[in-house]
């Protein structure tokens, strides 16, 4: 299946919280999920009313979410999902670092971005550099030490002014070290859950995919 493309907003108000996947709207009293917390469509206000989630019902929502707050889709998820288990540690924690490694991510934590769809939109178009060749490629994995960079001429693109002089972008994370001036940034080390700031249950996607 392909990549959702349809209106964003309605992901966050089925999911019923925030996923922050419009930039600075995210941030103001217009986001509808402060608005209209019930879930999007003719039955979605009957829905809030309903008995309580089932555990899978539960599980299968906190999947969606971490998906939806990547933009990534099932296939590559359950791939991803599959590598993370068979590495020593918690399967749920190396799955989100793994999500957050990405190229489009990282993009994003830096802050030249104002939202993960906005940040692979500048990797696909190859504005960006890891160790000083262009990559394109959003899912690309940045290891420690990396130096991840806009092109020359890509620092003063009107998006990336917007997202850097924004007061509401994301917090810089201490895994990533930002050099402003020149566009630039450095994934340190990898990040541990700790240092994630997500709301995110991973052991309940742990627990759905271990079925
Ligand atoms: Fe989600 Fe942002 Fe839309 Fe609010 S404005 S519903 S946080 S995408």
């Amino acid at each position: 299946m392909g990549r959702y493309t349809g209106p964003v907003c309605k992901l966050c108000r089925r999911e019923g919280q925030k996923l922050f996947l419009k930039g600075t709207k995210c941030y103001t009293e217009k986001c509808p999920v402060e608005r209209r917390s019930y879930p999007p469509g003719q039955h979605g206000v009957a829905q809030t009313r309903r008995r309580k989630m089932s555990d899978y019902a539960l599980q299968l929502r906190e999947k969606q979410k971490v998906k939806r707050m990547y933009g990534v889709g099932e296939q590559y998820f359950r791939n991803l999902f599959r590598a993370a288990s068979q590495h020593g540690g918690m399967t749920g924690e190396n799955l989100l670092v793994s999500l957050e490694s990405r190229l489009d991510n990282i993009v994003y934590r830096l802050g030249f971005a104002g939202s993960r769809a906005q940040a692979r939109q500048l990797v696909r178009h190859r504005h960006v550099e890891v160790n000083g060749r262009p990559v394109d490629i959003p899912s690309y994995q940045v290891q420690p030490g990396d130096e991840v960079r806009l092109k020359e001429k890509s620092r003063d693109l009107l998006p990336v002014q917007v997202s850097l002089e924004s007061k509401t972008r994301p917090d810089t994370v201490s895994w990533l070290a930002l050099d402003e001036g020149t566009r630039a940034g450095r994934m340190l080390e990898r990040p541990s859950r700790d240092e994630i700031p997500l709301p995110v249950q991973e052991q309940l996607i742990v627990e759905l995919y271990s079925k």
